[in-house]
């Protein structure tokens, strides 16, 4: 294997770190990151880790003007017997690459970043908390550094990972969410930018999740961008469907992101032998379903919550609630079996776990 040189400069102060009960999501850092640089002719370099701490950028720079930026996010976890674990982040690295190629952003080298990864999280590991439910999150991204105010891909970006230990998402018990049906604005189209994960797509859907959440909605279900016929995600969180016993979920259309818990899920339904199909949706199928009493669950799937079980869409001035709005058996099963092999409790049959050693 080749091998890495990752400059370490060490803090000379520790941050106080928040008790475990009281972490909520993304506010709270550790105490050092990770950083490298590209330059036009150069590629990628100097990478390193530091202590955390503010960045200075040219009011110019790219990023604040035209958007060229993807980010990534995982979580590590720390096993009773203290192991580190990061579940399938070679699948994060390698859609931080589409996303870069989405973005005109250059490549960057997989390995050396994972290995960055493991190294910056080996350092922090004292910030990996235990208590049930919770992890240490990871955020690596790129952003345009450029500072130019024309309309091209940038000369130079910065590549950095910070990492935030987080709370459980769900404190009293995996719980149901509510979710409106967005039929005015829409996530993604087709040859835009859905399929990377970059910031924009993530400004444009602010407004359409505060009208819904105005309404006492946690998050919209989005629909496809031309016809606003076909279901495509929620929130940022892919989406599945049990019906009359078979689960669904929307296909990869070119509009929507691909979740590493999707794939995830597709493949401990399929290990289950519990038919699941990957197809084209629609609401109103949904709505038929749900009139014919045959909609059993729906949940969404994504790295933050895992599976966060639906209890009821609303659509066109009518609620559709799901089973009774209680957390289904599959989304509950799904749940415990994908958070327990991500935490080191569960049997890993697929081999998604990489221990950092
Ligand atoms: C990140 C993301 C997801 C979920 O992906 P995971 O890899 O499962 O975390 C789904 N939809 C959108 C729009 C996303 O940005």
């Amino acid at each position: 294997m080749k091998d890495y040189i990752i400059d370490i400069t060490l803090s000379s102060t520790k941050k106080q770190k928040p008790q475990s009960d009281q972490l909520g999501f993304g506010r709270v850092f550790t105490d050092h990151m990770f950083m490298m640089d590209y330059t036009e002719g150069k590629g990628w370099h100097d990478p390193r880790i530091v202590p955390y701490q503010p960045i200075t950028l040219d009011p110019a720079a790219m990023v604040f003007h035209y958007g060229q930026s993807v980010f990534e996010g995982l979580k590590s976890y720390l096993t009773k017997d203290e192991r580190i674990l990061l579940f399938r982040p070679e699948r994060n690295m390698q859609r931080l690459n589409l996303s870069n190629d989405r973005l005109c952003i250059p490549q960057i080298d997989e390995k050396l970043v994972l290995a960055a990864l493991k190294q910056l999280i080996t350092i922090d590991r004292d910030w990996i908390p235990t208590a049930e439910g919770t992890s240490l999150y990871i955020r690596p991204f790129i952003i345009s550094t450029e500072p130019y105010l024309g309309v091209s891909p940038s000369k130079s970006y910065r590549f950095m990972i910070i990492l935030s230990p987080v709370g459980s998402y769900y404190k009293e018990g995996i719980h149901p969410v509510k979710i409106a049906v967005e039929s005015e604005f829409v996530r993604a189209v087709l040859g835009g930018t859905g399929t990377a994960k970059t910031a924009g797509n993530y400004a444009s859907s602010l407004k359409a999740q505060e009208e819904a959440s105005e309404k006492g909605y946690s998050q919209v279900l989005w629909l496809d961008g031309l016809e606003k016929k076909y279901i495509e995600e929620v929130g940022s969180m892919n989406v599945f469907f049990k019906i009359n016993g078979e689960v669904i979920t929307p296909a990869l259309n070119g509009s929507i992101l691909e979740g590493v818990t999707r794939n995830s899920i597709i493949q401990l339904l399929e290990h289950w032998d519990i038919p699941v199909v990957e197809r084209k949706i629609s609401i109103d199928e949904i709505y038929q379903a749900y009139s014919n009493n045959l909609l059993e669950e729906a949940f969404g799937t994504g790295t933050a919550a895992v599976i966060s079980p639906i209890g009821e869409f609303f659509w066109r001035d009518e609620k559709l609630v799901i089973n009774n709005g209680q957390t289904g058996q599959l989304s509950k099963k799904l749940y415990d079996t994908l958070t327990g092999i991500q935490n080191g409790t569960e049997p890993d049959p697929f081999g998604w776990v990489v221990e950092v050693k």
